[in-house]
């Protein structure tokens, strides 16, 4: 039986158009494209086309991408360069729902003579945007903020963030490696300094990622070395997966409509299947904003890594909204930061879409699910209210 997967947040099946064009390079055409002879200047033309398809699913012009090895490189290389390019000024404003690519950087700066201010979220998971207004200082070097927010896939209105930003003359950096590929982004009318993202969550491979630096930025490098992408970051390029970068964000803006259709109405009937069927269940979020592919579903009474060991025993994989990684089952800081009920936020799953979904697989779970969740619920001794337990259960991330 094929696995129904339904995690696409967390990473994507390589698409095999992706794959076709990577090939190459890692066969007949292995030449460092810093090379002088034809081997590197073959592999190098290719570098110039993949930048050009980077930069044309943005907005962007070629000269303001630059290659990296993740979104996580991405965002720590927006940040430092902010603040090495204005060394007096020492704080920092970003949002208490960030991914840990960006959170756990700025709690790092603090601990280097860095001031951050973390804007809290609204139970839907939105902004105060007053909030950020009245954290902007004279010494705000930088204003980090995610695109949409991988868990619940909460949109924040960034346009309306960047402009309040930039009209005080501060940097703006924004997390999009949640939207690129799902939602339509044009940086020639969005006023951000850097923006990131990341191949492995649209369909590209896993270590390849992209930073847009809006031409006139101050740019500071995080890696240092080599000449490669003009002195900005050192490395040798990884050319097969540049290469798969850029046909990946070509095909993202083909697809970009199904995404916004056929896969939303996908997420919407799986939504709304399981909220029908299970009493008890609500979805996390704001949902009149909101990626197109992301349903963050929490089941009272019930543990998330209960419900996606018995998913997978039936085939379905998907995530659960618990900080796996701390080795408790606190809830994730992202339904903390918006208050979710401990009862409601522990039982919280993400399923996340991509248009490699069918109707099948949505009609698996609408099948499979609800009586997984009343199995667990017969047994749950924690109908008044659930307490973490200490052991930690394998829940794949
Ligand atoms: C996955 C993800 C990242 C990290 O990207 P990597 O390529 O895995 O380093 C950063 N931010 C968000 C919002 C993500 O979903």
């Amino acid at each position: 039986m094929k696995p129904v997967y339904l995690d696409n947040n967390a990473t994507t099946q390589i698409d095999p158009a992706v794959l076709e064009a990577m090939m190459p390079f890692l066969t007949e055409l292995y030449g460092n494209p810093s090379s002088m002879h034809r081997f590197g200047g073959q592999v190098g033309q290719h570098l110039v086309k993949a930048r050009e398809q980077v930069a044309a699913s943005l907005g962007a012009r070629p000269d303001e991408i630059l290659f990296t090895a993740c979104g996580t490189e991405s965002d720590n290389t927006a940040i430092w360069s902010a603040l090495n390019s204005q060394p007096d000024k020492k704080h920092i404003i970003t949002t208490r729902v960030e991914h840990p690519a960006v959170l756990n950087l700025v709690q790092h700066l603090e601990k280097r003579g860095y001031e951050a201010t973390y804007l809290g979220v609204n139970a839907k998971g939105q902004l105060d945007l007053d909030e950020l207004r009245d954290a902007i200082r004279k010494d705000t070097a930088l204003v980090s903020i995610m695109y949409a927010n991988n868990e619940t896939g909460v949109v924040f209105p960034m346009d309306e963030i960047a402009a309040i930003v930039k009209e005080r003359g501060v940097q703006m950096h924004t997390d999009a490696v949640q939207v690129v590929g799902k939602l339509p982004i044009d940086v020639s009318s969005l006023p951000v300094d850097y923006l990131a993202l990341s191949g492995h969550k649209l369909h590209a491979p896993k270590g390849i990622g992209a930073l847009y630096v809006r031409k006139g930025t101050p740019f500071r490098p995080f890696m240092r070395g080599g000449h490669q992408e003009r002195g900005r970051r050192a490395g040798t390029e990884n050319a097969a997966s540049i290469v798969a970068l850029g046909k990946a964000c070509e095909l993202a803006t083909v697809n970009m409509e199904e995404e916004r259709t056929r896969v939303k109405a996908l997420r919407d009937r799986l939504e709304a299947g399981l909220l029908a069927a299970v009493p008890d269940s609500l979805v996390n979020g704001d949902i009149t904003s909101r990626l197109p592919n992301t349903s963050s579903i929490a089941f009272k009474y019930v543990e998330g890594e209960a419900i996606l060991l018995l998913m997978d025993g039936h085939g379905i994989c998907a995530s659960s909204g618990s900080a796996c990684t701390s080795g408790s089952l606190e809830p994730s800081h992202v339904l903390r930061a918006m208050g979710v009920p401990f009862t409601y936020a522990h039982g919280s799953i993400r399923f996340s879409l991509s248009r490699f979904n069918t109707d099948a697989d949505v009609d698996l779970v609408l099948r499979e699910v609800p009586p997984i969740i009343n199995r667990l619920r017969e047994i749950s001794p924690f109908r008044e209210g659930m307490e973490p337990k200490g052991e930690k259960p394998a829940c794949g991330c």
